[in-house]
C-alpha cells in the first residue's frame, strides 16, 4: 500500500517508534530511522528493516532537540529518497517530580524534544508535501495530551501542546491531500515506561510485576498494555486512503484510560 512512499520516523530505534518503522516498512514504504543508542544495534534494526521488507532504510542520529539537525534529517531524507511524503513525530522522553522540584533543564529538554521538534519537523517536511499534494503527519502524543497525571508537568503540557499543534496543522492543510493528526497511546511497555514501573517498585517496596499491575489498574481499564504494533497498524491505517479525510483528529488508543 505504500509503495513508493517514504517516511521518517524519529525516535525509532526503540519502543513504540521502532515499532511504527516496521510497520510502514511492512506496508512497502522506504524509513528514514531517527534515535540514539548503540550504533551496532541500531544498524542491525537498520538491516534487518531493508531484508525483512525489501525496501530501503536510512538512519539519522539528529537530535531532536535541535532544530538545525532537525531540518538537515528532514533535507537529507529528501535528497536520499527524493521526498519525504510521511512524517512520524514519535521522539520523547519523560521526567517525573512536583511542579515545585521540577528541574528547570529537564522542563527545557523535554519542551523541545516533545513538543519543539514537531513543530520544527513538521516545518521543514511542509513544503514538499504542498508541491506534491500529499502527505502525512503522525504526531505520537499520548493519553496525558489529553488528561493530566500528578508530577509530569512538563510531558502533560508538551503532550496537550502536540494535540493543539496537531489541530492547527490538520487546518491549514485542510483543503489539500496533506492529513495530521496525533495518535494518543496509553501504557506501552517500553523502555520509557519499563523505568517508571521500576521506580514504583521501589517507592512502594513491591516486586517488578506486582507494580506493572498496579500501574495498569491506576489508569488504563483494560489491564492490558497498547503495543507497538498496534499503534504500527493504526499508523500505517492514517497513511491509507481510507483515512483521507481524518484531519486533526487525537486518537486514544488507551484501553479506555481517557473515557473515564
Ligand atoms: P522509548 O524510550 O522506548 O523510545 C524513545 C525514542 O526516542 C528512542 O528511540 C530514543 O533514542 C529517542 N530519543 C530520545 N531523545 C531523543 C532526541 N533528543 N533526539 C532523537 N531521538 C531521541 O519510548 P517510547 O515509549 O517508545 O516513546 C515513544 C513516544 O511515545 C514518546 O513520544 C512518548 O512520549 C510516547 N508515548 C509513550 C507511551 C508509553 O506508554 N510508552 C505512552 C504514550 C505516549
Amino acid at each position: 500500500m505504500l509503495k513508493g512512499k517514504t517516511a521518517i520516523v524519529t525516535g525509532s530505534t526503540s519502543g513504540i517508534g521502532l515499532g511504527i518503522a516496521r510497520k510502514l516498512a511492512a506496508a512497502g514504504a522506504d524509513i528514514m530511522l531517527n534515535g540514539f543508542g548503540d550504533a551496532a544495534e541500531i544498524e542491525a534494526e537498520r538491516q534487518a528493516i531493508e531484508a525483512d521488507f525489501g525496501v530501503k532504510a536510512l538512519y539519522s542520529a539528529a537530535d531532536m532537540s535541535k532544530p538545525d539537525q532537525i531540518a538537515a534529517m528532514v533535507a537529507s531524507a529528501a535528497q536520499a529518497f527524493g521526498a519525504v511524503d510521511i512524517l512520524v513525530n514519535n521522539a520523547g522522553i519523560q521526567h517525573t517530580a512536583l511542579v515545585e522540584n521540577f528541574p528547570a533543564e529537564r522542563w527545557e529538554t523535554i519542551i523541545a524534544i516533545n513538543l519543539s521538534a514537531v513543530f520544527y519537523g513538521t516545518q521543514a517536511v511542509l513544503p514538499g508535501m504542498k508541491a506534491r499534494n500529499w502527505g502525512r503527519i503522525i504526531n505520537i502524543a499520548s493519553a496525558h495530551g489529553l488528561v493530566a497525571s500528578a508530577q509530569k508537568a512538563a510531558y502533560v503540557a508538551a503532550k496537550h501542546g502536540v494535540v493543539g499543534l496537531t489541530k492547527v496543522v490538520a487546518l491549514e492543510t485542510a483543503e489539500s491531500g496533506i492529513t495530521c493528526n496525533a495518535i494518543c497511546p496509553g501504557w506501552v511497555l517500553t523502555p520509557l515506561v519499563q523505568k517508571q514501573i521500576d521506580a514504583l517498585a521501589e517507592r512502594e517496596n513491591i516486586t517488578v510485576a506486582e507494580a506493572q499491575v498496579k500501574l495498569l489498574s491506576e489508569k488504563q481499564p483494560s489491564r492490558q498494555f497498547t503495543t507497538p504494533d498496534q499503534l504500527g497498524d493504526l499508523a500505517v491505517f492514517l497513511c491509507s486512503e481510507a483515512a483521507g479525510n481524518i484531519k486533526g483528529a487525537s486518537l486514544p488508543v488507551d484501553g479506555g484510560w481517557t473515557a473515564q
